[in-house]
């Protein structure tokens, strides 16, 4: 039986696991650094972390598919670009290098395009030819499925519909443009709009499900707006507005059969997927009535989507 490896490694954390041909885990590893590494000792790390896996399972990975939160050319398999302490990566030829090294084919990709992949062989994804992949994490991510397959675009740059704007004029992005999807759905976005509507209520529930201003999580709006909070559902039904338009513009450029959430805010399940469908089932404009859009959680944990998304890649 062939065996491959999926690396998930986010500059500071590795994680990996060693996976059969079914996608079935056999061992997990892990590796830890202080985060300001080079090119050299992360590629380094990333050799052990794999070396240690198939050495403590007796087993001969064949392949090896790495994850980073990164642009990542998928054709090249190169890293454009990694913004955040990790430097040395842009534009190194870290496949060729890990692959001459462990002498298995190496394949990279961006974080959200392996999650999704993993999701089109593993997990909700399965049952669809074409979907949009969403992860609503503490950044938004993206990833196209088209015919089984990451949809890379011109360039391989894929796709970045958090970078889609919502709202003319909005809110500033670190992107250049100003309303993009991600300054609202995204983890961080729900943490503001959360704390500001604290402010703005003094006896929101929202005080007693966060205790403070600075223990808000991307969880507690959702905590307080089921217990009937008026402002906590005031910021869910915000979240759910922009999350909505943003998935009606990507379903009238491309019209796929699905849209899958994944992330932390996805594990909200249906009293944020409800409203969703309802708002977007009411707006759906491309033959609805001949192929309607489903709107479904990922099936994955979001850590083990990055490792069998990896595992996916390089198959
Ligand atoms: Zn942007």
């Amino acid at each position: 039986m062939k065996y491959g490896i999926g690396i998930s490694y986010d500059g500071v954390s590795a994680r990996a696991g060693l996976f059969d041909a079914d996608g079935k885990l056999i061992a997990r590893g892990s590796a830890v650094s202080e985060g300001t590494e080079g090119y050299a000792e992360a590629s380094d790390k990333l050799v052990s972390l794999a070396e240690s896996l198939c050495s403590r399972t007796g087993k001969r990975a064949e392949t090896l598919g790495l994850c980073v939160p990164a642009a990542v050319d998928g054709a090249e398999d190169k890293i454009l670009r990694w913004d955040g302490d990790v430097r040395g990566f842009a534009g190194a030829p870290l496949a060729r290098d890990l692959s001459k090294r462990l002498k298995m084919a190496v394949r990279i990709a961006g974080s959200a395009n392996a999650a999704a992949l993993a999701e089109a062989r593993f997990g909700a994804g399965k049952r669809f030819d074409s979907f949009l992949f969403l992860r609503l994490g503490e950044s938004v991510g993206c990833g196209a499925v088209v015919g089984g397959e990451i949809f890379e675009g011109f360039g391989s740059g894929g796709t970045a519909a958090e970078h889609m704007t919502v709202e003319a004029g909005g809110i500033p992005c670190p992107c250049g443009r100003r309303g993009c999807l991600g300054q609202y759905v995204s983890g961080a976005a729900l943490v503001r709009d959360t704390k500001r509507a604290m402010f703005e209520q003094k006896n929101s529930a929202l005080w007693r499900c966060a205790g403070n201003p600075e223990s808000v999580t991307a969880k507690t709006a959702f905590e307080a707006a089921r217990e009937g909070d008026p402002a906590a559902q005031k910021v869910v039904k915000n979240y759910v507005f922009y999350l909505a338009e943003g998935i009606l513009n990507l379903v009238n450029l491309l019209h796929p059969q699905a849209i899958v959430l994944g992330g932390e805010i996805a594990q909200e399940g249906e009293y944020l997927l409800e409203p969703l469908r309802k708002y977007v089932g009411e707006r759906l404009f491309i033959g609805c009535d001949k192929a309607p859009l489903s709107v479904v959680r990922a099936s994955l944990g979001d850590g083990d989507a990055l490792l069998l998304g990896g595992f996916a890649l390089a198959l």
